[in-house]
């Protein structure tokens, strides 16, 4: 998206997972952000003129030599400079400091001493939880620096030049594990680069939908419509820039939740509030033999996604010539599928990477490429969707196949969807604030002894997963009520057949993700 603003501030990507979450706080903060890579033309960079840059972590060491770098010439140029773990090691090894591997290496929340007279730390209390993710570490400052806070095990954990308005801190700030991590964004933006503030988020809606109507004009559009919160928001900004150009196209791939097709078809069906085509393609059979003996992760996604093209692409042909495919591919989706600048690939997301190369459109469009589920669930509020669409829990393309550890087939997916709607429906009793970001049931691949009206049953365990997240970039495990969790149980082996064991998953994303595959 190309935006004039006023001010900016630049963030030079070095590999970091999060750093479309530092563009994102700053935006966020009322001023506009732009993310380029640390190999970016260092003349341009300066033509930009940023108010302040930004360096991002990675998955480098600072002091080998082949790792990701800057020429030393930016620290000249009197521009506000803000490091962020491998960007605070890369400055402070640029400048003459020393960084190497740490004897202790920290990961997760942390609790950091501070020094609040720093005016990136203004208003913050002396000892604030920041998220630490980090095997290496500053040993020895640079000259001209000043540690302005530290951890036990990390004695150089945030430095300032006040006079070079040079700031770095090892742990990171943009993820929400660190509190008051906004509030540090913030001051280096306002107390440091001294920005005046007067970008404002409202107008991507509007821009979006301007900049759709002009890049397709009187071409037709065929969308991907999941259902799910992305590919309504991107299908109801198409429906506004371009209406009845627009063909919706909706996969029952067998691999959905449990009436989710007649929920879907309800809200985007004729008779619901879009004016616009809509077709529903019954293609089950289809992908269950595709997906037969497919147990690999990856296969399973890359299958899906080829798959879902050739249906579209069928659909297509029926409607005729189609310009643009529209997918609701959202930022999370392409940073994880190692698109995202320089970051390592997590999985490939089916939006993204499952693409094969034939595809007979002329383009996709994917609207809501830059943006971070809270932000299109903002843009979906601003395009008058119901409540209970904005709000629905995301739900991933490949659908429960990335929910069915092994084979995918009728009686998995059957199995996973009853035991997933029980689990929703005990889930849905807790007032709305107490629920989960996301929350669901899982088939695990292992199957265990157990014991059912005195007889021995050999049958298959479920997962349930329940995680807090407001960006999906990282997630905390939701500590349900013991009662909701038992309730669960307690019905889905007596409700669900081939059914004998519960399992919770306690673990926190990263190192998990939130879904299984
Ligand atoms: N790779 C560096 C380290 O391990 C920086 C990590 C990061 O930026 N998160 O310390």
């Amino acid at each position: 998206m190309s935006v004039k603003a006023e001010e900016m501030i630049l963030v030079i990507d070095f590999g970091g997972q999060y750093n479309q979450l530092i563009a994102r706080r700053v935006r966020d903060s009322g001023v506009y952000c732009e993310i380029v890579s640390y190999k970016h033309n260092l003349a341009d960079i300066k033509a930009k003129n940023p108010k302040g840059i930004i360096f991002t972590g990675g998955p480098n060491s600072a002091y080998l030599p082949d790792s990701p770098n800057i020429d030393k010439e930016i620290y000249s140029w009197g521009i506000p400079i803000f490091g962020i773990c491998y960007g605070s090691q890369m400055m402070m090894h640029s400048l003459g400091g020393n960084v190497c591997e740490a004897p202790e290496r920290e990961y997760g929340k942390t609790l950091v001493d501070l020094d609040n007279t720093s005016p990136l730390f203004k208003g913050l209390p002396d000892k604030n939880i920041c998220w630490m993710s980090h095997n290496d570490y500053i040993e020895k400052l640079a000259p001209g620096f000043e540690i302005i806070a530290h951890t036990p095990a990390c004695p150089i954990a945030a430095v300032q030049d006040k006079a070079r308005k040079l700031y770095a801190v090892q742990f990171h700030p943009e993820v929400l594990h660190t509190e008051n991590g906004k509030q540090i964004l913030s001051n280096f933006v306002y107390e440091v680069c001294g920005c005046a503030g007067t970008w404002k988020m409202d107008s991507f809606v509007q821009e979006t939908i301007a900049s759709l109507k002009e890049k397709i004009g009187d071409g037709k559009v065929l969308c991907a419509l999941s259902g799910g919160v992305d590919s309504s928001v991107c299908a109801a900004a198409l429906a506004k820039a371009i209406g009845k150009q627009l063909t919706c196209v909706f996969v029952d791939h067998g691999l959905l939740r449990k009436n989710e097709k007649e929920e879907v078809c309800a809200v985007f069906g004729e008779g619901g509030q879009f004016d616009i085509n809509f077709v529903c393609v019954d293609a089950r059979e289809h992908f269950y033999g595709k997906l037969k003996g497919v147990v690999e992760p990856e296969r399973k996604r890359k299958i899906i996604g080829e798959e879902f093209i050739r249906v579209f692409e069928a659909e297509a042909k029926k409607i005729g010539k189609v310009d643009y495919l529209a997918q609701g591919t959202i930022y999370p989706d392409v940073v994880e599928s190692g698109l995202g600048g320089e970051s390592a690939t997590i999985k490939s997301h089916h939006n993204v990477g499952g693409l094969p190369d034939f595809v007979d459109f002329k383009e996709i469009v994917e609207p809501l490429r830059d943006l971070f589920k809270d932000e299109v669930r903002q843009a979906g509020r601003e395009l008058g969707l119901p409540e209970e669409l904005v709000i629905r829990q995301p739900f991933p393309g490949p659908g429960l196949a990335v929910r069915i550890i092994g084979e995918v087939n009728p009686e998995s997916v059957s199995i996973v969807q009853e035991a997933d709607a029980i689990y929703r429906m005990e889930v849905d009793k807790l007032p709305f604030e107490q629920r989960p970001s996301q929350y669901f049931a899982a088939l695990t691949n292992m199957r265990s002894v157990g014991v059912m009206g005195d007889g021995r049953t050999y049958d298959y365990a479920i997962a349930l997963r329940a995680v807090t997240t407001t960006d999906f970039m990282t997630a905390e495990v939701t500590l349900l009520p013991q009662e909701t969790i038992c309730n669960a149980a307690n019905r889905i082996v007596n409700e669900v057949p081939h059914v004998n064991r519960v399992f919770f998953d306690y673990t926190t994303k990263p190192p998990a993700t939130i879904e299984f595959e």
